[in-house]
Order: structure tokens, then sequence, then C-alpha cells
């Protein structure tokens, strides 16, 4: 045998990272220097890590700039629809690299720090920060199919906490991701925007007013968003809070404003943390008010045709601009674009519905009710005065309708209504975004069929036409290329590069399924991947595992619904007696969320008596990594034998974590649920590990009553389980830690997780066993990753594009700018 590569030789081999060309690297090494010394004024004795890292992404965000300015001259001189989509979940993180692929300066990169440093780039594993969004997927597609697009959030001070585990237990630590600052946003104080808040309205024979507002002011920062390898770089702007005493207030003609209550330390709140009530429904607005001035400007003010000149004709826009409602967040779109174009635009309500209408579009992500938004009229009343206002006659005219086509049915008109009585009124936001918009969408087929029949059936059956589904999908750039570039190199060496901006041509691997010689490649690149998971592993948590156990991974958010506890159920019967297998749960709680961080405790208490017990071995480990981050699952993502995707039919939207696990080769055990069931069908069903109840089960068992009790007296090694938990068996020291859990488990598990337990465990059974045939498992794992097409955020992407922007995405190159310099 040969000797072994190293990671750097292998790096110059890979054809999908670009090319290496001499010039190109000298140029990256000058201005490698040129960053170090004259931005962070530094020299090599005093440098840190940081530094280097600082110098680097300066370095590789210059090829970004021309390609950016380029680009937004194009949108300003061609004048396409823009689509604009506005969450409060977008993060920043990870440009680094992410740019250096879209770019193919990869391998030049590697090359220049290889030659100023003498090390491969080592600076960019441990200083990468910040955190993703699954949206980033959306904004990477949008620019990689030339789209004119804008991402429009909230820049958070502290992003999602840091984990850590101390004793078992999850304690959080406040994130301070901007400390050092960042590289790649550029504030632009230039189009500072002033948002309104609380007040009064006043009703005027020539409209409405809403007077004696406190102001708070949205100050823009912009990140590029490159598409990949096609010139194109598009723009996230994120909105940060000011307090106005720092800003020239003449700049806005916001006259009357100044005497206005001031408190900059509460303005300032509404972009530094994420969390409260009041706050919330604050920063929702304040995203909403400040992207939709954008918005107008920017129409206003494009040129069009060869004439420069300011658009006044706002009949237009629903032609020229396509708003995306990530979930209710950012629901205020509605009244909020209502209220500009009938109390400053001086348009009549029909008008300005109409448009309004034509504009918006809502995509929903959740039908569990507790997710779902309903805002107390009080707050709305305080905060946002002629919103409710607008709400009321939105509604008004929306019942109006109902009863037109539904007369007399009281109790439909009550389902449909915008505010909810009983109790404390509230304002319904799922329901204020499907009356406003012209398309709803769920995120799966499974997930928008839901919809339709359960919680937007009324809704539904009105208005038929509005309901779509989009299926969700992740981008193979980060999630192939980036995270796994062994396995890209694997497949483009079967079939070329296209792949990666046209997913679907996976489906050419299937002639492979047979080739001994590929079956051999890609059972190699997953062996490597793990060892140097389990190296990783070793290093930051002090468990050694065995490589050549089946890596067991479950990778989420913990929440009731995606039922950890399944997997603890499962962990514990395989350790009565104990089996081969190494579990991994990679997951994270919601702060505050006890039931959460009870199932944390659980797992660390299981990992101590079984990583611990001398007659398990290496046979059994169970690893909670913590500090849950894309950096993180980037790494274990691609060293996967199993995944774990297995929530109660019914309550996973759609899932992207599957898609991941499935494109880096990872087999599913999993329920008929989201996203599973497409996969199931585009990989076939056998080659997945498919269990449990599906959704009509569910809603039957609903019916006649979930009885916990009755499947722990029928099954023993559930019996077993439960007991030992209940017994103190994992925690010694504190026999009735974990008594709420069984308690939960036994007699209020809205998820069911016994009544799955039997057929999952079957099903783990049937895993155990085909992995110990490492062809045949090898051969389904490839059947996965040809059917994983479907999975591309570029088509999901380009089926709103088609389907709801009224864009057409292109593949099309822009012409590349000039680099010299
Ligand atoms: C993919 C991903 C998710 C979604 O995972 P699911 O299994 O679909 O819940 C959540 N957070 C991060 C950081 C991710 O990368």
């Amino acid at each position: 045998m040969s000797r072994p590569l190293s990671d750097h030789e292998k790096r110059k081999q890979i054809s999908v990272r670009g090319l290496a060309g001499v010039e190109n690297v000298t140029d990256l090494k000058n201005n490698f220097n040129r960053h170090l010394h004259f931005t962070l004024v530094k020299d090599r004795n005093v440098a840190t890590k940081r530094d280097y890292y600082f110098a680097l992404a300066n370095t590789v965000r210059d090829h970004l700039i021309g390609r950016w300015i380029r680009t937004q001259q194009h949108y300003y001189e061609k004048d396409p629809k823009r689509v604009y989509y506005i969450s409060l979940e977008f993060y920043m993180g990870r440009a680094l690299q992410n740019t250096m692929v879209n770019l193919a300066l990869e391998n030049a990169c590697d090359e220049a720090m290889y030659q100023v440093m003498n090390t491969p780039i080592g600076v960019r594993g441990g200083l990468s920060g910040g955190k993703h969004g699954r949206l980033s997927c959306f904004l990477d597609s949008m620019a990689t199919l030339g789209l004119a697009a804008y991402g429009y959030g909230i820049r958070y001070e502290f992003g999602i906490f840091n984990q850590k585990i101390v004793s078992g237990w999850q304690v959080e630590e406040a994130d301070d991701w901007l400390r050092y600052g960042n590289p790649w946003e550029k504030a632009r104080p230039e189009y500072m925007r002033p948002v309104h808040f609380y007040g009064r309205t006043e009703h005027h024979p020539d409209g409405v007013k809403w007077v004696d507002t406190q102001v708070v002011l949205a100050l823009p920062y912009d990140t590029p968003v490159p598409g990949y390898r096609n010139n194109v770089v598009n723009t996230m702007r994120l909105w940060s809070a000011k307090a106005p005493c720092e800003f020239r207030l003449q700049d806005f003609n916001v006259g009357g404003y100044v005497e206005a209550v001031l408190d900059k330390n509460l303005a300032e709140n509404i972009s530094r943390v994420i969390m409260g009530k009041e706050l919330r429904l604050k920063q929702e607005y304040f995203v909403v008010a400040a992207t939709l001035q954008d918005i107008i400007r920017r129409y206003k003010t494009s040129k069009f045709g060869s004439m420069e000149a300011v658009r006044t004709d706002l009949d237009g826009l629903p032609n020229k601009v396509a708003i995306q409602l990530n979930d209710t967040h950012p629901a205020l779109a509605i009244p909020e674009l209502m209220r500009v174009l009938v109390d400053e635009e001086m348009l009549t309500w029909e008008n300005a519905w109409d448009i309004c209408v034509r504009t918006c579009a809502y995509t929903n992500h959740t039908v569990l009710p507790e997710a779902l938004e309903r805002w107390p009229i009080d707050l709305f009343q305080q905060l946002l005065p002629r919103h409710l206002e607008i709400i009321y006659e939105i509604n008004r005219r929306h019942l109006e309708r109902v009863a037109s086509l539904y007369p007399g049915d009281v109790d439909r008109m009550r389902r449909m209504s915008l505010i909810e009585e009983g109790g404390q009124k509230r304002v319904n936001m799922a329901h204020l975004c499907i009356v406003g918009s012209h398309a709803v969408n769920g995120v799966a087929r499974i997930h928008s069929d839901i919809l339709k029949a359960t919680v937007f059936k009324d809704f539904y059956e009105m208005d038929p036409y509005k309901f779509q589904n989009k299926t969700n999908g992740i981008t193979p750039r980060r999630w192939l290329v980036m995270c796994n570039p062994g396995l890209a190199e694997v497949i483009a060496e079967r079939i070329g590069d296209d792949f990666i901006r046209d997913l679907d041509q996976l489906k050419k691997l299937i002639k492979f399924v047979n080739d001994d010689a590929f079956i051999r490649d890609v059972a190699k690149v997953k062996q490597e991947n793990k060892m140097k998971f389990a190296v990783h592993l070793e290093e930051h948590y002090k468990v050694k595992i065995n490589p050549n156990s089946m890596f067991d991974l479950q990778v989420k958010r913990i929440h009731e619904y995606k039922r950890q506890l399944l997997n603890c159920l499962h962990i514990i019967t395989f350790y009565n007696p104990p089996r081969n297998l190494c579990v991994l749960l990679y997951i994270q709680a919601a702060p505050g969320y006890h039931t959460a961080k009870m199932i944390i405790r659980l797992i660390t208490a299981i990992g101590e008596i079984v990583n611990n017990d001398p007659v398990v071995g290496d046979r059994l480990k169970v690893i909670f990594l913590e500090n849950y981050r894309v950096t993180l699952a980037e790494k274990a993502i691609p060293a996967a034998d199993l995944s774990e995707q297995i929530s109660t039919a019914g309550t996973e939207a759609s899932g992207t974590g599957n898609m991941k696990f499935m494109l880096n080769g990872a087999l599913t055990i999993g329920t008929m649920d989201g996203a599973n069931v497409e996969m199931a069908e585009e990989a076939g069903e056998d080659n997945l590990f498919i269990f449990g109840m599906r959704v009509d089960d569910v809603e039957a068992m609903d019916r006649k009553g979930y009885n916990a009790l009755e499947y722990y007296n029928r099954i023993p090694e559930l019996k077993q389980a439960i007991d030992q938990i209940a017994g103190g068996f994992f925690s010694p020291k504190q026999p009735d830690l974990f008594k709420d859990i069984v308690s939960l488990l036994m007699y209020h598990d809205r998820f069911k997780v016994f009544a799955d337990y039997g057929d999952y465990i079957k099903c783990q059974e049937k895993v155990s066993a085909l992995y110990k045939n490492a062809k045949e498992w090898t051969k389904k794992v490839i059947y996965n990753i040809a059917g994983c097409g479907k999975f591309s955020s570029d088509r999901t992407i380009a089926q709103y594009a088609r389907e709801i922007w009224g864009m057409e995405p292109s593949l099309e190159k822009f012409p590349a700018p000039d680099e010299k310099r």
C-alpha cells in the first residue's frame, strides 16, 4: 500500500475545489500580507490565529467586491423583478469557506496559506465563528440561480447562545459574536431608516395620521451573498437598532418626532437579543417597517428602460416586487404595506389591498399549535395602534366575504377570524398572512397536505388556488462540496462536477451501484470521515470511540416532537444487553425549556453509565455533543452511518437535517413524516429504514385515545428501560431525578413515544444486521445519494421563483469583473 496522502496533498488533487494557478496564488499571498499589515496592523511576531483568519477573510472578500458592485449595478440598469425574503432568522456565519468554494478560490487559498504559513489553512477550523440558519441555503441558491434577491432580517448583537455542559446540565452563555468585528459586513449608515412605535391615531377627513410616536432608527449592515461560480453577488441586509439621539433627524424629514420620548437603551435593545414578548413584537415590526421603506425606495428610484426617473405609480409594485414571509414573524408586512399605501401614498383601500395581496406570499413552517403566533390585542393597541385598526378593517372585509360565501355559518366565521375571541383577545398572525397573501405554502408535500386538511382547512376551502407546496432543500455547495470534499471528489470522478449546480445529475450514479470500485471508494471516504471525527471527539470530549462501530447520529434541536426520548429508550434497550453501536446525540435545548434540559440531563446520565461500563467496552458509546452549531454539524454529518429522523408522523414540517445526512452517505431510520416521505420516494422505500405509525394511524389513535401504560405493561424491554430511569439506575445519587420525564412519557406524552417503540427497536435490529454486510450497506448508500437531486435548495428556489414570485431562474454567468488592482 502506498503512503497515505496528507490533507494538503489531497486538497491539491481535488478538482471540485478550483485550480490553484501560480499567478492567483502569488496574488493571494501578497494581499494576505498586505491585509495583515495595513488592515490588522500586525506583524508576524504578534499576529494571533484570529488575525490570520481576518487577514485571509479580507483577502477573499476583496474578490467579492467587484462582483458585488457589478451585480447591483446590473439590477439597477435592467430593473428585473426583485424578491425580498424577510425572516427573523438570518444569522451571518462561515462566509469564508463558502466564498472560497463559490468563487473557486479554495485550492489557491490553501496553497497560498501553505506557502505563507507552512500550514494548510490551519486558521480555518478553529476560527470560523458564527452560525448559519437554514436560510443560508436559500440565499445561496437565489444567487446561484441569478435571481435579484435580498435577504432581510435583524442583526442580532447576541445570536443564539453558546451551550456548555457542566456536570451533565446545559448551561447557556451569551454569544458575543461581534466582539472582534465581522469582516463580511458593511455598515450603511447612509441608508438608515426611522421606525415608529407607540403613539395614537388621528382620523382626519383626508386620511389617518399616526402621531406622538417614539422613533427608533434602523441601521443596515450588508453582507455579500455569492452565487456558485456565476459572478453574481446578492445582498443580505440586516437591521440594527439605534437610538435617534446620535442622529440628525432632519435628514429623514420626520419632523414632529423630535419631541418624542427617546430612551436610548430601550431602543437599542431591539437588536440586542432574541427574547421577551413585547420585545419580540417590536423586533417583528422593526424589521418589516425598515425593509418596506427600502423596498419602496428601491422600486421608486430604479432606472426603468432608458429613463432615469422616479416611479410614482405603485400599481406596478407586484410586477417588480415579490415579498416572501418566512413564517408569520414578518406578518406585519401586510398591515404595514397597507398603512404606507393608504395613509402615506393615499391609495384607496381596494387598490392598496390588491397590490398587497399580489406582492406578498407566506411560508408556513409548523403545525404545532404552540408555535403559531397569536399576539394579545392589548399589546398591539399600545405598540402599534394604527396597525391594529388596519387589521380590524382587513378582518371586517374578510369576514364579510366569508359571510357572503357561507351564509349563516357563524362557527366558520369565528374559526376564520383574524381576531380570536374568548378570554384575552388575540390577533392570529397565520390568518393575517393567509388573507393578505396570494400564495401560502408548506415545506414538504405531507406538511402542505396537512395544512389543507387541518389548521388551514377553512381557508383552503374558500381559496384553494392559494395553497401550494415547496419541499425544502439544502445547498449542495455547503452540505457536500464544503463539508465532504472527499465524497464530492469520488462522485465527480464518475459523473463530472456539473452535479454541484444541477443535483439531479446524481441519478447517473445508479449505474455504479454494482461497481465494486465505486462501492469501495464511497466506503473509504466514509471511513476517513469517521476517523477524522473520532480524533476530534477524543480531543474535545475525551471519549474514545471505535471508528469501526456504526455512527448513529441524531443531530437537531431538542424538542419533544423530535423524540430524542425515543432514541434514549433505544440506547437503553441496546445496552440491556450491550450490542454494537455508537450513538452520538448532537442537540441543543432552548434556554428556559425545562423538559428539553431534563432530556439533555437524561442523555448525559445514560452516557455516564454506559461509557464507563467495562462490560460494554467500546461496543456502545453515548456522546452528547455540546454547543450545537453548523460548524460542528459539518464535521459530524459526513461521518454518520445512520441518521435518526424519528418524529411522530405529522409533526415535523419537513426537516432539512434528514437531507444533509442523505447527501453525505448516511442511511435514514425514520418515520413517514416531513420530507422523509419524499426521500423514501426518491431513493426507493427499501433503501431507507421506515418504521412506526403513519399520519392516519396517529389520527386514529388520537380518536381512540393513546394509553402509554398499555405498551409499558405489554413490552418487557420497554418496561425495563422505564423502570431503570424511574428507579435511579442512571442517576444513582439522585434516584428521582427523572421522575418528571417518566411521568411525561407515561401520562401526558402528546408525541406517543411508546406507541412507536416496538417497531422502532425492530427496525434498529434490521439496521444492525445490515450494517454487518458492508457491501450491501454501501449499495443502499449509493441509492440514497443518487436520489438526492430533488433535495437541492436550487430546485426549491426555482419552484418558488416560477410558481410564486413570477421570476425565471437562470444558470447564465454574469460577466466577470476586472480583478486587477
Ligand atoms: C440542518 C440544521 C437544522 C435542521 O435540522 P433538522 O434535523 O431538520 O431539525 C437545524 N440547525 C442547524 C444548525 C442545521 O444545520
